[in-house]
C-alpha cells in the first residue's frame, strides 16, 4: 500500500512482461491494480478507478461479481477441463442452447474456441471450407475498409490494412474492401460486389458499430440492404459480434437491430461477463450440413486445445443470467438514455466533433489540427488526465469513447461527464493543446 510497493511491481512487470499494443521503450509504467469491485479497479497505492472502458470492453456486470465467482467456484471443484473431441459436459450443452434461443432463428449450431480472434478464424475457415465442400471453391472475402477483426493472420487479412498490420502485408491473404454503407455509397457498393459475386465465399462485418476502428457508426438500415443484397447473390454473411454483442449497443445483440439474419456469427469479449477466455462461432444449419459427408476430407479440422472450457462455460452461463435480468435491461436502457443526453451537451462543445452513440457505447473526437489517427499524440496526453482523476479511458489517438459495465451508476456516469467537460475545458482552444508533450508514440 505505498509508492515502493508500486514502483516495485512496475520494476520486476518490466523486467519479465512485453505488454500489448505497447512501445516497450516509451511506455510509463504499468499501473499495479490489486483488485477489482463493481465498476471499480483499485491500485496498490490504495487509488482507486472507474473502468469506463470495460477493461478492453469485456466486463458486463463489474469486476469480481460474486454470482460469477461463486459459480465458477463450484464448477472449478466439479470439473475443470475436458477434452472436448468426443467428450461433453452439463455447461457447453447449456450454454448453447441458452445461446442459440437469443440469437436470430437460422444459427443452429456453436463452434467453442478461445477468444474473438480465434471465433473469427473458425467462421472464415467454416466458409470457405463451405464452397470447398460443394465442390465450388471461392477466392474472394469481403469486408469493410476500417474493419477490425483480430490478430492473428487470417483475422488481420479480413481487417483493414493499418499501421498494426503493415509488417505482415506481403503474408495477409487478398481481400475485397468497401466502404461501410450510406444512402449515398449504398448503390455503389452494390455493383461493386455484383462484380465479383461469383467468386466471393463470404462477407465478414462488424454490425452498427467498427470499435477498434475508433468507434466508427453507421445506420442498421443501410447494412440490411447490404444484407439482402448478399443472400440474393449466395454470398455468405459472418456477423462478428465478438464487440457488440450482449448488450453494448443497447439491446442484446446488433442482430437485433436488424431484419436480414446472417449465416455465421462470432462473439467473446462480453460472452463470459468479461471474466475468462472463451470465443463462440454460431452459423445456420445449411453451413453445418455442408460438412456432414463419409468422406472425411470434409470434415472440419479446426479445434484448440481448451474448447468449450466448463469454467469459461460456466462464466458465460451465470454472466447471460445476470444480463437476462430485469435489473440489468434496465440498466443497459438507462445508460443509453444517459448518453443521449450527454450527447446533446458535447454536441456543442467547441473543442469537440463527430459526436456518435449507439446504445451504451459513446465516443467522440477531440478537434485538433493533426489528423484523426490512432497515433495521434492527443491520446495519450488525454488518458494521463483521465488516469490522474481516475478513469480509465483509453482514447484511439484524438477519438474518446465510453464503454462502461453495466452496473455502473447514473452518478458515477455523471462524475465521468463532467470528467470529460472539466477535461475538455482545460485545452480550451485546440492550437493550444500541448503536442508534443505526450513522448514519441
Ligand atoms: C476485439 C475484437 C476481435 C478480436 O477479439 P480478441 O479476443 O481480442 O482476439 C474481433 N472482432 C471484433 C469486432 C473485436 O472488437
Amino acid at each position: 500500500m505505498n509508492t515502493s510497493l508500486q514502483s516495485r511491481l512496475a520494476e520486476r512487470d518490466k523486467a519479465v512482461n512485453w505488454h500489448p499494443y505497447t512501445q516497450m521503450k516509451t511506455a510509463g509504467d504499468p499501473v499495479p491494480i490489486v483488485r477489482g469491485k463493481g465498476a471499480y479497479l483499485y491500485g496498490d497505492d490504495g487509488k482507486k478507478y472507474i473502468d469506463a472502458v470495460s477493461s478492453w470492453w469485456v466486463t458486463l456486470h463489474g469486476h469480481a461479481h460474486p454470482y460469477i465467482a461463486e459459480r465458477v467456484s463450484q464448477q472449478l471443484n466439479t470439473l475443470e477441463q475436458v477434452i472436448f473431441a468426443g467428450f461433453t459436459h452439463e455447461p457447453a450443452v447449456q450454454l448453447s442452447e441458452n445461446l442459440l434461443k437469443l440469437l436470430p432463428g437460422n444459427q443452429e449450431k456453436v463452434f467453442y474456441s478461445d477468444n474473438g480472434s480465434t471465433a473469427v478464424e473458425a467462421a472464415l475457415k467454416m466458409c470457405i471450407q463451405y464452397a470447398y465442400n460443394l465442390g465450388n471453391e471461392k477466392t474472394k472475402i469481403l469486408a469493410f475498409k476500417e474493419a477490425y477483426h483480430g490478430d492473428t493472420f487470417g483475422a488481420m487479412s479480413v481487417s483493414g490494412r493499418s499501421v498494426w498490420t503493415k509488417p505482415f502485408g506481403s503474408m495477409l491473404f487478398e481481400v475485397v474492401f468497401i466502404d461501410t454503407p450510406n444512402a449515398e455509397n449504398i448503390e455503389r457498393l452494390k455493383v461493386e460486389i455484383g462484380n465479383i459475386a461469383e467468386e466471393t465465399a463470404c462477407f465478414i462485418y462488424e454490425p452498427l458499430v467498427q470499435g477498434a476502428a475508433g468507434m466508427l457508426m453507421y445506420e442498421a438500415e443501410h447494412l440490411d440492404e447490404l444484407m439482402k443484397f448478399c443472400r440474393k447473390l449466395g454470398i455468405l454473411m459472418i456477423q462478428d459480434e465478438v464487440f457488440t454483442g450482449f448488450g453494448r449497443t443497447g439491446k442484446l445483440f446488433a442482430a437485433d437491430h436488424l431484419t436480414e439474419d446472417p449465416d455465421i456469427m462470432c462473439f467473446s469479449k462480453g460472452l463470459t461477463g468479461g471474466t475468462m477466455p472463451m470465443g463462440i462461432t454460431t452459423c445456420s444449419q445449411a453451413i453445418f450440413n455442408a460438412f456432414l459427408s463419409d468422406d472425411k476430407y470434409k470434415t472440419l479440422f479446426h479445434g484448440h486445445s481448451f474448447t468449450a472450457n466448463p469454467l469459461a462455460c460456466t462464466a458465460a452461463l451465470a454472466s447471460m443470467e445476470l444480463l437476462l435480468k430485469k435489473e440489468t435491461l434496465a440498466a443497459i436502457d438507462r445508460i443509453s438514455r444517459q448518453h443521449s443526453d450527454f450527447v446533446k451537451t458535447l454536441s456543442f462543445h467547441p473543442n469537440v466533433e463527430n459526436v456518435r452513440q449507439t446504445g451504451t457505447i459513446l465516443a467522440f473526437e477531440y478537434k485538433t489540427e493533426q489528423n484523426t489517427s490512432y497515433f495521434n499524440e492527443t491520446g495519450k496526453i488525454l488518458y494521463d488526465e483521465f488516469l490522474q482523476r481516475g478513469i480509465i479511458m483509453r482514447p484511439l489517438g484524438n477519438i474518446m469513447y465510453l464503454v462502461p459495465p453495466y452496473c455502473i451508476t447514473s452518478e458515477e456516469l455523471d462524475f465521468i461527464y463532467q470528467t470529460i467537460l472539466d477535461v475538455l475545458n482545460l485545452f480550451s482552444e485546440p492550437a493550444h493543446f500541448p503536442i508534443g508533450a505526450a513522448g514519441q508514440e
